[in-house]
């Protein structure tokens, strides 16, 4: 390359590793004594799994999750022996030699998963019962008929786990229930360890802790307890660079559609970022940007690679061709993104996309900014 590659790219994407270290540790500290391990699926929320699993590992997590074989494979290629990883969607048929020989424990949620296994019954594998969610795991019904026999496959069992519907609503009479079938089903399996609490989970109380919990978006910065302050560190900080900007008349439209229609005279500011980055499209007309602490309100419809704000309020010495816009970050997090676009902040995080310019916060540096 010619040039510095974040000269180059039209945002740039600061993801702050000591933020998502000092997250896992909140975590840890309100699931003990139970243990906690870390998921890394979707390359990390989208994250990196390979510097955000190093960063976790070294903190102290022992065990993560991501959710197929190949993320398996390339994160046992990125980390070395040590760490466990296990694989949430299990093997499919034909693939339970390639779990052994990158040491990944396979998450085994249908009898065929667990017949399959039972050839390879030296290896470790995880369980999944379902208890409410119809999604993965063994029915009620299918576990009660093969607990007798779970012992004597062979099998090694790492652990017993299942995944509540609703621990983002605390008072959802499902997470109780969900609690209670998972309790008996754990004592089918004495001395197996047993985790039923992902993010929001941990804050259903001790109850919920079981011997570990599986954390994913909230060490990420997603807040856990919707509609409570969020304890989590925001982790991102996406700047978008301003190509152009343009005086507008009184009248005149922005935009795909001719959708957006200046009320009054002002400043446009087109920046290069789209929905093709994960600037969701449902953000036109709703999301927003910042520009020295000052909101500027993002105009019109996201297009696939631009996006477009109303930057009348800001100094045109601020706004200017090659000036950064903060699209996400101490003013407008995650979680702010997600409700403007009608999503959840899983979605936002797992769209950021490929062409940002990545900028990775060693654990160990001083943190961002507030
Ligand atoms: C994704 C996932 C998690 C992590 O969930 P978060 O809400 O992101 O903390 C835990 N367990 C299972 C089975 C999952 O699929």
């Amino acid at each position: 390359m010619s040039s510095d590659p974040a000269a180059r790219a039209g945002a740039l994407l600061e993801i702050d590793l000591g933020a998502i270290v000092s997250n896992w540790r909140l975590l840890a500290e309100r699931a003990a004594p139970a243990q906690c391990a870390a998921v890394v699926k979707a390359n990390a929320y989208g994250l990196g799994a390979a510097p955000v699993t190093r960063a976790l590992a070294a903190a102290g997590c022992r065990l993560f999750f991501v959710a197929t074989l190949d993320e398996g494979i390339a994160l046992r290629a990125a980390l070395g022996p040590e760490p466990e990883i296990a694989v949430f969607n299990g093997p499919l048929p034909g693939t339970a030699a390639e779990f052994a020989a990158h040491r990944l424990i396979p998450v085994l949620n249908e009898p065929g998963q667990i017949t399959a296994w039972t050839g390879q019954k030296a290896s470790p594998a995880i369980l999944h019962v379902d208890t409410g969610m119809s999604r993965l795991g063994l029915s009620t019904r299918e576990f009660t008929g093969f607990a007798d026999e779970l012992p004597k496959t062979g099998i090694v069992w790492r652990a017993i786990i299942s995944h509540l519907a609703c621990a983002d609503t605390p008072d959802h009479a499902l997470n109780e229930q969900q609690r209670a079938r998972f309790a008996a089903a754990t004592h089918r399996m004495p001395g197996v360890p047993a985790s039923l609490a992902a993010s929001s989970g941990i804050f259903l109380g001790p109850a919920y802790h079981f011997d570990f919990a599986r954390p994913g978006a909230a060490l990420y910065g997603v807040n856990p307890q919707p509609g409570r302050p969020n304890p989590m560190r925001q982790v991102v900080r996406l700047s978008g660079k301003i190509l152009q900007v343009r005086e507008i008349d009184r009248g005149e439209s922005v935009g795909y559609g001719a959708a957006h229609v200046m009320q009054k005279p002002g400043r446009v500011a087109t920046v290069a970022v789209g929905y093709a980055d994960g600037w969701l499209r449902s953000l036109s007309h709703r999301g927003c940007g910042y520009i020295g602490g000052k909101r500027i309100p993002l105009l019109g419809r996201v297009s696939m690679d631009l996006v477009t704000f109303d930057v009348s309020a800001i100094d045109a010495a601020q706004a200017r061709p090659g000036a950064s816009i903060e699209l996400l970050g101490e003013h407008y997090g995650v979680d702010d993104a997600a409700a403007d676009a009608g999503t959840i902040g899983y979605e936002i995080l797992t769209a950021l996309g490929s062409r940002f310019h990545r900028i990775y916060r060693d654990p160990t540096a001083t943190p961002l900014p507030e």
